[in-house]
């Protein structure tokens, strides 16, 4: 059997259909700019893509061209369970959920923490549902991994009204993928999960780390919001709370403008005035170019210095992780990153760092240094065996 693993965003749809205890991948899909011009449904079936245009761009146009496939692939009948990525399931979700009215409600309760993201995983939900009728739906959410962090972690030292009126602490994200590969490193370790303590760093467009002490998180860098912590590809990362007040009275911002400058003008971007990519950057700093090499350092320090403050979280570290696209594949930014943990006793093995490139795992350290791995993570997969854990238990 076939679980169909959704992922909705406010005007795209990342689909993949997969086997969740081989996983084997029938099908993925990605449906861009819905509800805008030139809508299309983007298809890889064994290797060979294809694309269908949606001429009214909507989610259930979108669900009815999937179909349409699946019919052709005669795996329609064969997808008994759809797993949703969920954004923020705030204090109620804990794990994974089988989506029901009152689940979907819980869900929406939640859209004032994600208001960007939650209401599209909601729709996305809604035309699941109304698409696959037979199937199950469950819902795996971003932040339910991190929901074992203890207070001392996940508070804020705000006003207490702030949290107990208003939910305002921190919750975390990309909770799959640290997860999923805290599990991997184990597995590649050769060692239980329970008796491990793992720094995970999550680094992509979107960059978080994880303290995994035997497979709970017990803290983590992103928080109330997705902004909160490492430099990202357009995100700022952390900044003084003052700043907010400091630069709309200087620059003459309203609060709307400031808030997107920091989600998508900052970051990697936004010290290189150049490019979020951090492939573009690493070539344009090999050609001298400043803005470049100053984004990448800052980036590699502030990820140091994250990764020596979960430390704390651990007590001791047994292993750290690097994921993602930076985190698989950036072998400088890994290099750099680990000569700043003297700290923890890190040290890379160069040419063992230069081998885990493009879905090469491995461990990239130095015989009797901090044990560091890159680990590929898999989130499609993830939500896949979560979602058929779900419906066993
Ligand atoms: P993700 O969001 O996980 O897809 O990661 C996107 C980030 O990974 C972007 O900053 C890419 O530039 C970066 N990335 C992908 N491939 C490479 C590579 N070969 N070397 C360096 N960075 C890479």
């Amino acid at each position: 059997m076939w679980t169909l693993v959704l992922n909705c965003g406010s005007s795209s749809v990342k689909v993949a259909l997969l086997n969740p205890d081989s996983g084997a991948v029938a099908l993925t899909a990605l449906a861009e700019r819905l509800g805008q011009g030139g809508a299309a449904l983007r298809l890889d079936v064994g290797g060979e893509p294809r694309a269908v245009a949606l001429a009214g761009g909507s989610y259930p146009e979108a669900f009815a061209a999937l179909l349409r496939e699946l019919d052709a692939l005669g795996l329609r009948s064969d997808v008994s369970a759809v797993g949703h990525r969920v954004v923020h399931g705030g204090e109620t979700f804990s794990a994974p959920a089988l989506i029901t009215d009152v689940v979907l409600d819980a869900i929406r309760a939640c859209s004032a923490l994600a208001p960007l993201h939650n209401p599209a995983n909601i729709a996305g939900i809604e035309a699941a549902r109304t698409a696959f009728p037979d199937a199950a739906q469950v819902a795996v959410f971003d932040t339910a991994f991190h929901q074992t962090m203890p207070e001392v972690a996940y508070r804020y030292a705000v006003p207490d009204a702030w949290y107990r009126q208003h939910g305002v602490r921190r919750y975390g994200f990309h909770g799959t993928s640290h997860a999923y590969v805290a599990q991997e490193a184990a597995r590649m370790l050769d060692r239980p999960l329970a008796e491990l303590n793992l720094v995970t760093a999550h680094l992509g467009n979107g960059c978080s780390v994880c303290a995994v002490q035997g497979g709970r998180s017990v803290d983590t860098s992103m928080g109330l919001t997705p902004l909160e912590g490492l430099v990202m590809g357009t995100r700022s990362g952390d900044v003084d709370p003052g700043l907010h007040d400091f630069i709309a009275r200087q620059a003459g911002l309203n609060l709307d403008q400031v808030t997107a400058a920091l989600n998508r003008e900052s970051g990697l971007l936004g010290v290189s005035q150049l490019s979020n990519d951090l492939r573009e950057l690493e070539a344009a700093a090999g050609r001298g170019h400043a803005g470049a090499r100053l984004a990448l350092d800052v980036f590699v320090y502030r990820l140091a210095k994250a990764v020596a403050g979960m430390a704390v979280a651990l007590g001791h570290v047994d292993g750290l992780v690097f994921t993602g696209g930076i985190g698989e594949n950036a072998v400088a930014v890994r290099a750099a990153t680990l000569a700043r943990l003297g700290i923890l006793g890190a040290g890379v093995d160069d040419s063992a760092n230069a081998r885990a490139v493009r879905g090469v795992s491995g461990t990239i350290s130095a015989p009797g240094r901090l044990t560091t791995l890159v680990v590929n993570t898999n989130e499609e997969l993830m939500i896949a065996r979560e979602t058929a854990r779900t419906l066993g238990a």
